[in-house]
């Protein structure tokens, strides 16, 4: 499974009625889903924290978000 579909499957299990338990699990189980989906960087920086990259790194070295140069969001 991809990451991406890994992540819409998981997002359909938190509805207002979930435990927020549940909820909290969810939440940090598609973050670090988002991690492993490519983003490409702003300006030479990463998506997510704002880590100056180096146009080598194929992943953040701050944040471990990882990095694809050639990748346009949706
Ligand atoms: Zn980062």
């Amino acid at each position: 499974m991809e990451p991406k579909q890994a992540k819409e499957s998981l997002e359909k299990f938190s509805t207002p009625y979930s435990h927020q338990i549940y909820k909290d699990a969810v939440n940090i189980a598609s973050e670090a889903l988002n991690k492993t989906i490519p983003k490409k960087p702003l300006n030479g920086k990463c998506y997510e924290c704002g880590w100056r990259l180096n146009e080598i790194d194929s992943y953040c070295s701050n944040c471990g978000q990882k990095i694809r140069w050639d990748v346009n969001h949706d």
